[in-house]
């Protein structure tokens, strides 16, 4: 059977032909401009501004953190190519890639909150490495000259003299090339995985993505552009003072993306525009400058949460789209057929979660074996999501064993049990709603791309790509969404993104499957199809853990049914048995 899956993917015209408009534009000025020494100039600024931009915003808008600080990386660059090239004599050429590279250590640095904190203090972790490298960059004069500042030797390249011309036609380069990159990025695995963890944090952990890990990624690689912007900024300007690096520069740089726009190129753009403007334009008021800049900030996020570029007529900033397949055998669906063995694939030993003095559940032992499904009902708060929560890591149950495949799970990570073969839905949906429905199997796919940042840069994903989007279809086919392949994933129906929860986790090839109420909401034809489905599941040999209160899909699915009230296990065994059980009537309908 051959597949002709084609990979071509787009960005919405408006980020491919405006920006591309702009930068031709601007290469043109000496034809142009009547001032064209200082409109270089500016044209120089506006592109070190702008890739220093397209770093912020691969932290902000795709990987969903909070940064402050980025004006500190722009000036561990700006020092890096200073010290380098003023007091070891280094070329600027080769202090331009070792400023991007310790500017990249510095994002590491300012991301290590991550690894113990949640989002809100790691935003302030960026504001206090903002302020404290201000400070540094101010006071450590024999390295940073202070205030007074570092004044830069010249730059000679190939016996070429460069002017202030030549930077800004270098600038114009690397900003297309950055431009180029970041496109390839977002595009790639990776980009998804920033987005399904912005958008839904905790599913994206059970698609075995490293959550905290991207994060880090993220700023790494945020740090790297915004190194390259401050060591072409030094080069260019040839003189580099305190004050181009405080922490009203962070501010300014991201009001410039919230204004200009979150993901788009477009947007960071004009938001460079906005860096070098906006500060101009309020000359007069100086002293102001950080509080103007958080008011426009908040109302930024109140009034135009998109930025300028969500102001432009919609269809120019549809979303990315991936060509379908030009021939595909529909019926070839790619569910991998797992060996049923007569062992259990899952066992709990006397599993308990307290919370304080409230036990939510209580000693539970049960085992599930290969390509059976075993049904878990109960009233509402028994405990049956807590089961779920704590077979994937979300919670560490208290007391009590719990092994998978023969392997004892105790202190695994999330991702790491979602890698070991453990994949979920959840009772309150959590789709990743700023992809499309095929990017949101994609990743759950994320184990079979490449996830190499430098492949990816490089381009030398694409080959492994091609197997993932072949899978990624069928499942699409395997729960009727194929027709909804390039739709936002928030737009669909509610059993629709149940469904596509059903096929995200699908995706991750669980020998395992956690579905927490996948009927709720659910009417009709849907119904049906769900029980065919979860029918084709067990076939292929996945154990399924149902959880679900429509009787008649649980008695006609299950082949074995735990009933629990107040965490703990009443009854369990064959349908029939189960739900004639006297303490199952009792805590449904009381005594
Ligand atoms: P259900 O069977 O309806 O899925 P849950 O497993 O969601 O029930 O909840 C079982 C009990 O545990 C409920 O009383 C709930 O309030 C409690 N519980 C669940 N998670 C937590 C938590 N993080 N902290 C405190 N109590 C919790
Ligand atoms: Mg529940």
């Amino acid at each position: 059977m051959t597949f002709k899956t084609k990979l071509t993917t787009w960005l919405p015209e408006i980020d491919i032909a405006f920006p591309g408009l702009l930068i031709i534009l601007a290469a043109l000025f000496p034809f142009w401009s009547s001032t064209p020494a200082y409109t270089g100039q500016i044209i120089l600024l506006g592109a070190i501004y702008a890739i220093a931009l397209l770093g912020l915003d691969l932290i902000v808008g795709y990987a969903g953190a909070l940064s402050i600080g980025h004006a500190a990386l722009f000036g561990v660059g700006a020092y890096t190519t200073g010290v380098l090239t003023l007091q070891a004599g280094f070329p600027g050429w080769l202090a331009l890639p070792i400023s991007a590279i310790l500017a990249g250590c510095a994002g590491w640095l300012m991301s290590l909150p991550l690894l113990k904190a949640n989002d809100k203090y790691v935003a302030l972790g960026t504001l206090v490495f903002g302020l404290s490298a201000s400070i540094i960059f101010n006071e450590w004069n024999s390295i940073t000259g202070g205030s007074i500042g570092l004044t830069l030797p010249p730059q000679r390249w190939a016996g070429l003299q460069l002017s202030t011309y030549h930077y800004t036609y270098l600038a114009l380069i690397l900003l297309v090339l950055s431009i180029k990159i970041i496109n390839t990025l977002t595009q790639s695995s990776l980009g998804r995985a920033f987005e399904a963890m912005r958008d839904a944090p905790i599913a994206a952990e059970c698609m075995g993505i490293h959550v905290n890990r991207h994060k880090q990624g993220s700023f790494v690689m945020g740090g790297l552009f915004a190194g390259l912007a401050g060591g072409l900024f030094a080069l260019s300007q040839g003189y580099i003072a305190s004050s181009s690096f405080s922490f009203e520069m962070s501010v300014n740089f991201l009001l410039a993306l919230m204004l200009g726009g979150k993901k788009s190129r477009l947007g960071i753009l004009l938001g460079a525009a906005v860096v070098i403007f906006l500060p101009l334009m309020l000359s007069s008021i100086m002293e102001w400058h950080p509080i103007i800049y958080g008011g426009l900030i908040l109302l930024a996020t109140y009034v135009l949460p998109g930025g300028i570029v969500s102001l432009l007529p919609h269809k120019y900033t549809s979303k990315k789209t991936y060509i379908a397949p030009v021939s595909h055998d529909q019926k070839a669906i790619h569910l991998t057929s797992h060996t049923t063995i007569d062992t259990s694939i899952l066992a709990l030993d006397n599993v308990s979660m307290r919370f304080d003095a409230f036990y939510a559940l209580k000693n539970v032992t049960l085992h599930i074996k290969p390509g059976t499904i075993a049904g878990i009902i109960g009233p509402n708060g028994a405990g049956k999501s807590t089961l779920i929560n704590i077979l994937t890591g979300i919670y560490t149950q208290t007391d009590g064993d719990i092994s998978f495949c023969d392997q004892s799970t105790h202190s695994w990570a999330t991702s790491k049990l979602a890698q070991a073969g453990i994949a979920r839905t959840f009772q309150n949906l959590q789709i990743f709603c700023g992809l499309s429905v095929l990017e949101n199997i994609l990743v759950g796919l994320h184990h079979c791309h490449e996830n190499n940042p430098l492949k990816i840069a490089t381009g030398l994903h694409t080959k492994k790509d091609f197997t993932a989007y072949e899978r990624a279809w069928s499942l699409l086919h395997l729960v009727n969404l194929h027709e909804y392949a390039h739709t936002l994933a928030s737009a669909l129906s509610y059993g629709q993104k149940r469904f596509l929860e059903i096929a995200r986790a699908l995706a991750c090839n669980p020998k395992l499957l956690l579905l927490d109420e996948p009927a709720a909401g659910m009417r009709g034809a849907d119904l049906e199809q769900l029980k065919v489905l979860i029918q084709s599941i067990r076939r292929h040999g996945i154990a399924v853990l149902l959880i679900e209160h429509h009787i008649d899909i649980i008695t006609t699915l299950s082949d074995h049914i735990f009933a629990f009230n107040f965490g703990e296990l009443i009854a369990h065994g064959s349908p029939e048995h189960v739900i004639t059980h006297h303490a199952v009537k009792e805590a449904y309908l009381g005594s």
